[in-house]
Protein backbone atom coordinates (compact mmCIF):
# COMPACT_ATOMS: atom_id res chain seq x y z
CA UNK A 1 0.00 0.00 0.00
CA UNK A 2 3.16 2.21 0.34
CA UNK A 3 2.74 2.45 -3.39
CA UNK A 4 -0.75 4.25 -2.86
CA UNK A 5 0.47 7.07 -0.52
CA UNK A 6 3.18 7.95 -2.97
CA UNK A 7 1.60 7.74 -5.98
CA UNK A 8 -1.51 10.19 -6.69
CA UNK A 9 -4.29 7.98 -8.22
CA UNK A 10 -5.88 6.85 -10.67
CA UNK A 11 -2.15 5.04 -11.82
CA UNK A 12 -1.40 1.82 -13.23
CA UNK A 13 0.40 -0.93 -11.19
CA UNK A 14 2.72 -3.72 -12.79
CA UNK A 15 3.94 -6.60 -11.43
CA UNK A 16 7.22 -7.17 -13.14
CA UNK A 17 8.04 -10.69 -11.80
CA UNK A 18 4.92 -12.02 -13.72
CA UNK A 19 5.70 -10.19 -16.55
CA UNK A 20 9.30 -11.77 -16.23
CA UNK A 21 7.65 -15.35 -15.19
CA UNK A 22 5.26 -14.78 -18.04
CA UNK A 23 8.71 -14.64 -20.94
CA UNK A 24 10.19 -17.40 -18.69
CA UNK A 25 7.53 -19.92 -19.66
CA UNK A 26 7.31 -18.61 -23.70
CA UNK A 27 10.62 -19.01 -24.01
CA UNK A 28 10.34 -22.40 -22.38
CA UNK A 29 7.61 -23.78 -24.13
CA UNK A 30 9.40 -22.97 -27.60
CA UNK A 31 13.10 -23.85 -26.92
CA UNK A 32 14.01 -26.15 -29.39
CA UNK A 33 11.29 -25.34 -32.13
CA UNK A 34 11.50 -22.75 -35.03
CA UNK A 35 9.06 -20.45 -33.29
CA UNK A 36 10.14 -16.55 -32.99
CA UNK A 37 7.76 -14.35 -30.52
CA UNK A 38 7.25 -10.74 -32.19
CA UNK A 39 5.54 -8.42 -28.85
CA UNK A 40 2.48 -6.81 -30.20
CA UNK A 41 3.41 -3.09 -28.93
CA UNK A 42 -0.33 -2.10 -29.22
CA UNK A 43 -1.21 -3.97 -25.86
CA UNK A 44 1.70 -1.85 -24.23
CA UNK A 45 3.89 0.30 -25.18
CA UNK A 46 4.93 1.99 -21.31
CA UNK A 47 8.84 2.31 -21.79
CA UNK A 48 9.90 -0.12 -19.36
CA UNK A 49 7.28 -2.29 -20.44
CA UNK A 50 8.76 -2.55 -23.32
CA UNK A 51 12.44 -2.88 -22.37
CA UNK A 52 11.66 -5.55 -20.19
CA UNK A 53 10.15 -7.57 -23.07
CA UNK A 54 13.08 -6.15 -25.94
CA UNK A 55 15.65 -7.24 -22.98
CA UNK A 56 14.45 -10.91 -23.62
CA UNK A 57 15.26 -11.11 -27.09
CA UNK A 58 11.53 -11.12 -28.44
CA UNK A 59 10.69 -9.28 -31.69
CA UNK A 60 8.33 -6.76 -32.62
CA UNK A 61 5.01 -6.52 -34.16
CA UNK A 62 4.18 -2.83 -34.54
CA UNK A 63 0.90 -1.54 -36.22
CA UNK A 64 2.44 2.24 -36.66
CA UNK A 65 5.12 4.63 -37.49
CA UNK A 66 5.25 5.19 -33.61
CA UNK A 67 5.54 1.97 -32.79
CA UNK A 68 8.48 1.40 -35.03
CA UNK A 69 10.39 4.62 -33.01
CA UNK A 70 9.22 3.05 -29.47
CA UNK A 71 10.05 -0.05 -30.43
CA UNK A 72 13.40 0.41 -31.92
CA UNK A 73 14.35 3.46 -29.23
CA UNK A 74 13.27 0.42 -26.33
CA UNK A 75 16.00 -2.00 -28.00
CA UNK A 76 14.21 -4.33 -30.34
CA UNK A 77 16.21 -4.94 -32.90
CA UNK A 78 14.78 -3.51 -36.48
CA UNK A 79 14.79 -6.82 -38.18
CA UNK A 80 13.01 -8.20 -35.87
CA UNK A 81 9.90 -5.98 -36.35
CA UNK A 82 7.04 -6.67 -38.29
CA UNK A 83 4.78 -4.22 -39.48
CA UNK A 84 1.14 -4.71 -40.11
CA UNK A 85 -2.15 -2.30 -40.87
CA UNK A 86 -4.78 -1.92 -43.38
CA UNK A 87 -3.54 1.37 -44.00
CA UNK A 88 -0.35 2.35 -43.69
CA UNK A 89 0.50 6.27 -44.15
CA UNK A 90 3.87 6.64 -47.40
CA UNK A 91 5.99 7.72 -44.64
CA UNK A 92 5.29 5.03 -41.86
CA UNK A 93 6.30 2.83 -45.05
CA UNK A 94 9.35 4.72 -45.68
CA UNK A 95 10.68 4.74 -42.08
CA UNK A 96 10.21 1.15 -42.25
CA UNK A 97 12.31 0.69 -44.79
CA UNK A 98 14.76 3.11 -43.73
CA UNK A 99 15.14 1.47 -40.26
CA UNK A 100 15.62 -2.10 -42.29
CA UNK A 101 12.46 -3.52 -40.59
CA UNK A 102 12.22 -7.32 -41.08
CA UNK A 103 8.77 -7.55 -42.92
CA UNK A 104 6.24 -5.36 -43.89
CA UNK A 105 2.35 -7.45 -43.92
CA UNK A 106 0.62 -6.40 -46.17
CA UNK A 107 -2.84 -6.15 -46.68
CA UNK A 108 -3.63 -5.20 -50.52
CA UNK A 109 -2.36 -5.10 -53.96
CA UNK A 110 -2.23 -1.42 -53.57
CA UNK A 111 -0.84 -1.36 -50.78
CA UNK A 112 1.73 -3.80 -52.29
CA UNK A 113 2.44 -1.74 -55.40
CA UNK A 114 2.99 1.39 -53.26
CA UNK A 115 5.77 -0.53 -51.03
CA UNK A 116 7.35 -1.68 -54.40
CA UNK A 117 7.53 2.26 -55.82
CA UNK A 118 8.36 3.67 -52.60
CA UNK A 119 11.39 0.79 -52.50
CA UNK A 120 12.23 1.43 -55.76
CA UNK A 121 12.75 5.47 -55.44
CA UNK A 122 14.69 4.43 -51.92
CA UNK A 123 16.96 1.94 -54.01
CA UNK A 124 15.66 -0.73 -51.35
CA UNK A 125 13.89 -3.81 -51.18
CA UNK A 126 11.22 -4.50 -49.02
CA UNK A 127 10.66 -7.70 -47.31
CA UNK A 128 6.98 -8.31 -47.35
CA UNK A 129 4.47 -11.29 -46.15
CA UNK A 130 0.69 -11.19 -47.55
CA UNK A 131 -1.85 -11.04 -44.74
CA UNK A 132 -4.47 -13.39 -45.73
CA UNK A 133 -8.04 -13.81 -44.59
CA UNK A 134 -8.84 -17.10 -43.66
CA UNK A 135 -12.25 -16.76 -42.60
CA UNK A 136 -12.36 -18.63 -39.46
CA UNK A 137 -14.83 -17.29 -36.77
CA UNK A 138 -12.38 -16.57 -33.30
CA UNK A 139 -15.45 -16.93 -31.76
CA UNK A 140 -14.72 -13.75 -29.62
CA UNK A 141 -15.96 -10.21 -29.42
CA UNK A 142 -17.30 -8.87 -32.61
CA UNK A 143 -14.44 -6.02 -32.24
CA UNK A 144 -11.90 -7.86 -31.79
CA UNK A 145 -12.46 -10.61 -34.36
CA UNK A 146 -10.33 -10.10 -37.06
CA UNK A 147 -10.23 -13.19 -39.56
CA UNK A 148 -13.54 -13.61 -41.34
CA UNK A 149 -14.59 -12.26 -44.39
CA UNK A 150 -17.12 -9.89 -43.51
CA UNK A 151 -13.81 -7.64 -41.60
CA UNK A 152 -11.41 -5.15 -43.20
CA UNK A 153 -8.14 -7.35 -42.28
CA UNK A 154 -6.30 -9.58 -45.09
CA UNK A 155 -6.56 -10.98 -48.34
CA UNK A 156 -9.31 -13.42 -49.17
CA UNK A 157 -8.28 -17.14 -50.19
CA UNK A 158 -10.03 -16.58 -53.84
CA UNK A 159 -7.87 -13.73 -54.16
CA UNK A 160 -4.82 -14.97 -52.94
CA UNK A 161 -3.04 -16.59 -56.01
CA UNK A 162 -3.20 -13.25 -58.28
CA UNK A 163 -1.78 -11.56 -55.14
CA UNK A 164 0.79 -13.87 -54.91
CA UNK A 165 1.81 -14.10 -58.47
CA UNK A 166 1.65 -9.66 -58.53
CA UNK A 167 3.81 -9.61 -55.58
CA UNK A 168 6.82 -12.11 -57.36
CA UNK A 169 6.13 -9.71 -60.21
CA UNK A 170 7.03 -7.02 -58.45
CA UNK A 171 11.16 -5.63 -58.66
CA UNK A 172 11.72 -3.91 -54.88
CA UNK A 173 9.44 -6.50 -52.88
CA UNK A 174 10.59 -9.69 -51.61
CA UNK A 175 7.99 -11.76 -50.76
CA UNK A 176 8.77 -13.67 -47.69
CA UNK A 177 5.52 -15.19 -46.04
CA UNK A 178 2.41 -15.47 -45.33
CA UNK A 179 0.63 -13.31 -42.16
CA UNK A 180 -2.41 -14.65 -40.47
CA UNK A 181 -4.30 -12.86 -37.17
CA UNK A 182 -7.46 -14.12 -36.96
CA UNK A 183 -8.52 -12.11 -33.42
CA UNK A 184 -7.73 -11.41 -29.41
CA UNK A 185 -9.16 -12.78 -26.67
CA UNK A 186 -9.23 -16.37 -27.84
CA UNK A 187 -9.91 -19.10 -25.27
CA UNK A 188 -10.55 -22.11 -27.39
CA UNK A 189 -7.46 -24.03 -28.75
CA UNK A 190 -10.23 -24.76 -31.73
CA UNK A 191 -9.95 -21.69 -33.81
CA UNK A 192 -5.87 -21.91 -33.60
CA UNK A 193 -6.47 -25.71 -34.78
CA UNK A 194 -8.51 -24.26 -37.91
CA UNK A 195 -6.00 -21.94 -38.49
CA UNK A 196 -2.94 -24.09 -38.74
CA UNK A 197 -5.27 -26.56 -41.18
CA UNK A 198 -5.65 -23.57 -43.23
CA UNK A 199 -1.71 -22.81 -43.52
CA UNK A 200 -1.13 -26.33 -44.05
CA UNK A 201 -3.26 -26.86 -47.34
CA UNK A 202 -1.83 -23.00 -48.66
CA UNK A 203 1.85 -24.25 -47.99
CA UNK A 204 0.86 -27.29 -49.79
CA UNK A 205 -1.02 -25.74 -52.59
CA UNK A 206 2.18 -23.20 -53.24
CA UNK A 207 4.73 -25.74 -52.38
CA UNK A 208 3.24 -28.09 -55.96
CA UNK A 209 3.19 -24.31 -57.86
CA UNK A 210 7.11 -24.29 -56.75
CA UNK A 211 6.57 -21.57 -54.38
CA UNK A 212 8.46 -21.21 -50.96
CA UNK A 213 8.02 -19.48 -48.12
CA UNK A 214 10.69 -19.01 -45.81
CA UNK A 215 8.28 -17.25 -42.94
CA UNK A 216 4.56 -18.30 -41.42
CA UNK A 217 3.24 -15.90 -39.17
CA UNK A 218 0.16 -17.19 -37.03
CA UNK A 219 -0.38 -13.83 -35.55
CA UNK A 220 -1.61 -13.30 -32.02
CA UNK A 221 -4.36 -13.79 -30.21
CA UNK A 222 -4.32 -16.01 -26.91
CA UNK A 223 -6.54 -15.06 -24.44
CA UNK A 224 -5.93 -14.66 -20.67
CA UNK A 225 -8.54 -15.49 -17.71
CA UNK A 226 -9.87 -11.89 -17.13
CA UNK A 227 -12.65 -13.96 -13.84
CA UNK A 228 -9.62 -15.40 -12.18
CA UNK A 229 -6.99 -13.43 -12.25
CA UNK A 230 -4.84 -14.75 -9.10
CA UNK A 231 -5.48 -18.52 -9.97
CA UNK A 232 -4.87 -18.01 -13.54
CA UNK A 233 -2.04 -15.12 -13.59
CA UNK A 234 -0.28 -16.60 -16.85
CA UNK A 235 -2.13 -17.40 -19.98
CA UNK A 236 -2.64 -21.04 -20.94
CA UNK A 237 0.76 -20.94 -23.30
CA UNK A 238 1.31 -24.91 -23.20
CA UNK A 239 -2.14 -25.45 -24.68
CA UNK A 240 -1.42 -22.91 -27.51
CA UNK A 241 2.27 -23.80 -28.51
CA UNK A 242 1.22 -27.23 -28.08
CA UNK A 243 -1.50 -26.81 -30.41
CA UNK A 244 0.47 -25.52 -33.05
CA UNK A 245 3.52 -28.23 -32.40
CA UNK A 246 0.89 -30.68 -33.09
CA UNK A 247 -0.82 -29.15 -35.61
CA UNK A 248 1.07 -27.53 -37.90
CA UNK A 249 3.31 -28.82 -40.08
CA UNK A 250 6.19 -26.08 -41.18
CA UNK A 251 8.90 -27.17 -43.49
CA UNK A 252 12.48 -27.40 -43.46
CA UNK A 253 14.26 -24.25 -42.88
CA UNK A 254 10.69 -22.25 -41.99
CA UNK A 255 10.40 -19.94 -39.61
CA UNK A 256 6.82 -19.86 -37.22
CA UNK A 257 6.44 -16.00 -36.05
CA UNK A 258 4.04 -15.39 -33.12
CA UNK A 259 2.05 -11.96 -32.04
CA UNK A 260 0.87 -12.42 -29.01
CA UNK A 261 0.08 -9.18 -26.81
CA UNK A 262 -2.47 -9.16 -24.67
CA UNK A 263 -1.08 -13.00 -23.13
CA UNK A 264 2.37 -11.57 -22.31
CA UNK A 265 1.12 -7.75 -20.84
CA UNK A 266 -2.40 -8.80 -19.67
CA UNK A 267 -1.96 -9.95 -16.15
CA UNK A 268 0.79 -7.87 -15.16
CA UNK A 269 -1.11 -4.57 -14.53
CA UNK A 270 -3.77 -3.06 -12.53
CA UNK A 271 -5.42 0.21 -12.75
CA UNK A 272 -5.60 1.41 -9.17
CA UNK A 273 -8.15 3.77 -8.06
CA UNK A 274 -9.77 5.51 -5.17
CA UNK A 275 -13.55 5.88 -4.17
CA UNK A 276 -14.45 9.82 -4.35
CA UNK A 277 -17.83 8.37 -3.29
CA UNK A 278 -20.72 5.95 -2.71
CA UNK A 279 -23.77 7.52 -3.94
CA UNK A 280 -27.86 5.43 -3.53
CA UNK A 281 -30.07 5.99 -6.12
CA UNK A 282 -33.51 4.14 -5.83
CA UNK A 283 -31.94 1.25 -3.94
CA UNK A 284 -28.56 0.91 -6.23
CA UNK A 285 -25.60 1.92 -4.73
CA UNK A 286 -22.80 3.79 -7.22
CA UNK A 287 -19.24 3.66 -5.74
CA UNK A 288 -17.86 6.44 -7.79
CA UNK A 289 -14.54 6.37 -8.14
CA UNK A 290 -11.67 8.94 -9.43
CA UNK A 291 -10.69 6.08 -12.56
CA UNK A 292 -12.60 6.46 -16.14
CA UNK A 293 -13.12 5.77 -19.45
CA UNK A 294 -10.28 7.66 -20.54
CA UNK A 295 -7.81 5.40 -18.34
CA UNK A 296 -9.04 2.46 -19.39
CA UNK A 297 -11.60 1.74 -22.37
CA UNK A 298 -12.14 -1.88 -22.38
CA UNK A 299 -15.57 -1.84 -20.36
CA UNK A 300 -16.68 0.83 -22.75
CA UNK A 301 -15.60 -0.11 -25.59
CA UNK A 302 -15.97 -4.05 -25.86
CA UNK A 303 -18.58 -4.73 -22.49
CA UNK A 304 -15.49 -5.93 -21.23
CA UNK A 305 -15.22 -7.31 -17.39
CA UNK A 306 -12.46 -6.74 -15.34
CA UNK A 307 -12.45 -7.88 -11.68
CA UNK A 308 -12.62 -5.38 -8.91
CA UNK A 309 -10.97 -5.53 -5.53
CA UNK A 310 -11.40 -3.51 -2.67
CA UNK A 311 -8.01 -3.08 -1.32
CA UNK A 312 -8.34 -1.31 2.11
CA UNK A 313 -11.76 -2.31 3.19
CA UNK A 314 -11.69 -5.22 6.28
CA UNK A 315 -15.45 -5.28 6.74
CA UNK A 316 -17.12 -8.61 6.29
CA UNK A 317 -20.02 -7.40 4.74
CA UNK A 318 -20.80 -7.44 1.18
CA UNK A 319 -22.96 -5.47 -0.85
CA UNK A 320 -23.76 -5.08 -4.58
CA UNK A 321 -22.19 -1.54 -5.89
CA UNK A 322 -22.11 -0.24 -9.84
CA UNK A 323 -18.54 0.93 -10.00
CA UNK A 324 -18.40 4.07 -12.12
CA UNK A 325 -16.01 6.51 -12.91
CA UNK A 326 -16.13 10.42 -13.25
CA UNK A 327 -16.57 11.22 -16.81
CA UNK A 328 -19.31 13.00 -18.37
CA UNK A 329 -21.14 9.22 -20.47
CA UNK A 330 -23.38 7.05 -19.15
CA UNK A 331 -20.83 4.19 -20.30
CA UNK A 332 -17.93 5.18 -17.88
CA UNK A 333 -18.81 2.20 -15.72
CA UNK A 334 -16.58 -0.52 -14.70
CA UNK A 335 -18.73 -2.91 -13.44
CA UNK A 336 -22.84 -3.13 -12.79
CA UNK A 337 -24.02 -5.06 -9.23
CA UNK A 338 -20.28 -5.46 -8.31
CA UNK A 339 -20.19 -7.38 -4.85
CA UNK A 340 -17.52 -5.67 -2.87
CA UNK A 341 -17.18 -5.44 0.97
CA UNK A 342 -18.64 -2.38 2.26
CA UNK A 343 -16.83 0.10 0.69
CA UNK A 344 -16.40 3.85 1.54
CA UNK A 345 -15.23 7.21 0.60
CA UNK A 346 -11.31 7.04 0.43
CA UNK A 347 -10.89 2.79 0.04
CA UNK A 348 -8.43 1.78 -2.74
CA UNK A 349 -10.32 -0.06 -5.46
CA UNK A 350 -7.51 -2.66 -7.72
CA UNK A 351 -9.27 -3.41 -11.30
CA UNK A 352 -7.08 -6.30 -12.59
CA UNK A 353 -5.98 -7.53 -15.76
CA UNK A 354 -5.83 -4.20 -16.94
CA UNK A 355 -2.19 -4.65 -18.59
CA UNK A 356 -3.22 -4.97 -22.06
CA UNK A 357 -5.26 -2.30 -24.13
CA UNK A 358 -5.35 0.02 -20.87
CA UNK A 359 -2.49 2.14 -20.24
CA UNK A 360 -2.14 2.44 -24.27
CA UNK A 361 -5.55 3.01 -24.65
CA UNK A 362 -5.63 5.91 -22.75
CA UNK A 363 -6.52 9.41 -23.78
CA UNK A 364 -7.27 13.27 -21.94
CA UNK A 365 -10.54 12.91 -22.78
CA UNK A 366 -12.46 15.23 -20.37
CA UNK A 367 -9.26 17.29 -20.27
CA UNK A 368 -8.16 14.50 -17.46
CA UNK A 369 -4.51 13.62 -17.35
CA UNK A 370 -2.77 10.66 -18.50
CA UNK A 371 -2.32 7.73 -15.69
CA UNK A 372 0.88 7.35 -14.96
CA UNK A 373 2.29 4.08 -13.93
CA UNK A 374 4.24 2.24 -10.97
CA UNK A 375 6.33 -0.64 -11.05
CA UNK A 376 7.16 -3.39 -8.83
CA UNK A 377 9.85 -4.45 -8.61
CA UNK A 378 11.19 -0.45 -9.77
CA UNK A 379 12.92 -0.54 -12.81
C1 LIG B 1 -3.32 -6.65 -32.25
C2 LIG B 1 -2.54 -7.58 -33.07
C3 LIG B 1 -1.85 -8.62 -32.47
C4 LIG B 1 -1.88 -8.91 -30.99
O1 LIG B 1 -3.13 -9.36 -30.55
P1 LIG B 1 -3.30 -9.93 -29.06
O2 LIG B 1 -4.71 -10.35 -29.02
O3 LIG B 1 -3.01 -8.81 -28.12
O4 LIG B 1 -2.35 -11.07 -28.91
C5 LIG B 1 -1.10 -9.45 -33.29
N1 LIG B 1 -1.04 -9.25 -34.62
C6 LIG B 1 -1.70 -8.24 -35.23
C7 LIG B 1 -1.59 -8.07 -36.70
C8 LIG B 1 -2.48 -7.37 -34.48
O5 LIG B 1 -3.14 -6.39 -35.08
Amino acid sequence: MDVVERTTTPFYYYDMHLLDETMDQILRHISGYPFQIHYALKANSNPHILRAISKRGLGADVVSGGEIQAAIAHGFKPEEINFSGVAKADWEIKLGLESGIGCFNVESATELDVIDMLAGQMGKTAPIAIRVNPDIDAHTHKYITTGTAANKFGIGIEELDPMVAHARSLAHVNLVGLHFHIGSQITQMQPFIMLCDTVNKLLERYESQGIRFPLINVGGGLGIDYTAPDEHPIAPFEDYFNTFKTHLTPRDGQQVHFELGRAIVGPCGSLIARVMYIKENRGKKFALIDAGMNDLIRPALYGAKHVIQNLTSLDQTVESYDVAGPVCESSDLFATDYQLPVTRRGDILAIRSAGAYGESMASCYNMRPLPPSVFQPEP
